[in-house]
């Protein structure tokens, strides 16, 4: 058996995203920029693809590029903007702790530049208040980045209204939307977005493509220079097949969006029922405002990479933010920035459900963290001082 509930990281492709794929690459493989017609089929292919994706959003096809992804897109996004800033004389930057690490290490790389950055308070729930925000805006500010959904904590920004704040005020507002492009409702123009970010991947949709929404009237920066392909905004050949699957996935995500995030909603809730019975343990995040499929605890006692381990051992994916699995010494910024300390924050584990996961295979979840948990405490040295005293329990 194998439950894949590791949705945040990568989905299954689609059915009918591979189906719409499979001509592209078989036949269809002529390059969009030639003259002759076997490259215009491609071209209408790539087209449609455009004006699909940008149904869904509520965009105009002309404002949106084709990336390699989420991670091409931020970059891009947040680059451009700051260009412009620097064209205007304003270098200040808004932000948040918990970012995509595509947002935060290139805006790092503008701080060394000269930019100044102010990165918002996410407080305990992993929520960003608006009025902090528009009490952050300066004169000096050229661009707000929040993202409109946690990937680790699953949190859902209120961007209707950060948007409309930075609106108010002039301000360019980029929104890294990989988690929530194909799982929530996004209208770019209702929710005043300049520039958004969207991945396939993380939708049903093939790895190693994505969109970069960009307002009309918004000059974008190329990251790769060439030929005039996505109107000269992004040099190279399309990748054809990955934009068809991409937009099928998208129009078949969004077509289904309420009516999942109603069921995943339901079996998230009876997860994190379940799993709150754990004692001294503590989940992540805003209960209410979470992505629909998003389960995020800490348990105390315990390392999250043994407890993935033996979750794999019982045929259950899963993923942690404690620091081997981040490849980095420190735990997750994430559950830093919404102040858990560094040995909680060890033992955390993150659970998101896809569109096709069961009760069986939630309650089946529960048994197998809840028994997992346990016996890794029966072992802990941490534990064992909490247990005696030596140390206090914090969750
Ligand atoms: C996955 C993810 C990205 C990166 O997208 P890629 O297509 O993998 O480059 C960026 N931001 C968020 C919030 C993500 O979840």
């Amino acid at each position: 058996m194998r439950i894949y509930a590791d949705n945040a990281a990568t989905t299954q492709p689609s059915h009918a995203a591979i189906e719409a794929m499979l001509p592209l690459l078989w036949e269809g493989y002529g390059n969009p920029s030639s003259l002759y017609t076997f490259g215009q089929r491609a071209k209408e292919a790539l087209e449609q693809a455009r004006a699909d994706i940008a149904e869904v959003i509520r965009a105009d096809p002309k404002e949106l590029v084709f990336t390699s992804g989420g991670s091409e897109a931020d970059n891009q996004a947040i680059l451009s903007a700051a260009e412009l800033g620097r064209k205007a004389g304003k270098r200040h930057i808004i932000s948040t702790a918990f970012e995509h690490h595509a947002v935060l290490h290139t805006l790092n790389k503008l701080e060394k530049d000269g930019f100044t950055l102010t990165l918002l308070d996410v407080h305990e729930n992993g929520m960003v208040r608006p009025e902090e925000l528009e009490a952050a805006i300066g004169d000096d500010t050229c661009l707000v980045t929040i993202m409109s959904a946690n990937n680790e904590i699953g949190t859902v920004q209120p961007v209707r209204e950060l948007g409309a704040i930075c609106a108010k005020h002039a301000v360019l507002f980029h929104t890294d939307a990989v988690q929530a492009v194909g799982h929530l409702p996004v209208d770019v123009k209702a929710d005043h977005i300049d520039l958004l970010s969207a991945s396939a991947h993380k939708f049903h949709g093939p790895k190693g493509v994505g969109f970069l929404y960009a307002r009309k009237g918004v000059r974008l920066t190329n990251l790769i220079e060439g030929g005039a392909q996505e109107n000269g905004r992004r040099g190279g050949t399309e990748n054809v097949p990955g934009i068809v699957g991409m937009a099928t996935a998208l129009k078949e995500s969004a077509a289904r969006m309420a009516e999942n995030a109603e069921r995943i909603s339901a079996l998230r809730d009876r997860l994190i029922e379940g799993l709150r019975e754990i004692p001294h343990s503590a989940l992540n995040g805003d209960s209410v405002r979470r992505l629909p499929g998003n389960v995020n605890f800490c348990f105390e006692g315990i390392e999250g990479e043994s407890l993935l381990l033996l979750l794999d051992d019982r045929g259950i994916c899963a993923s942690s933010g404690s620091a081997c699995t981040s490849g980095s010494l420190d735990p997750s910024h994430v559950l830093l920035a919404i102040g858990r300390v560094h040995d909680v924050a060890h033992g955390s584990l993150r659970l998101s459900l896809g569109e096709d996961a069961t009760e069986e295979e939630v309650e089946y979840i529960i048994r197998n963290v809840k028994e997992v948990v346990a016996y890794l405490r029966g072992f802990s040295p941490v534990w064992r001082d909490l247990m005696s005293g030596k140390a206090q329990f914090i969750l």
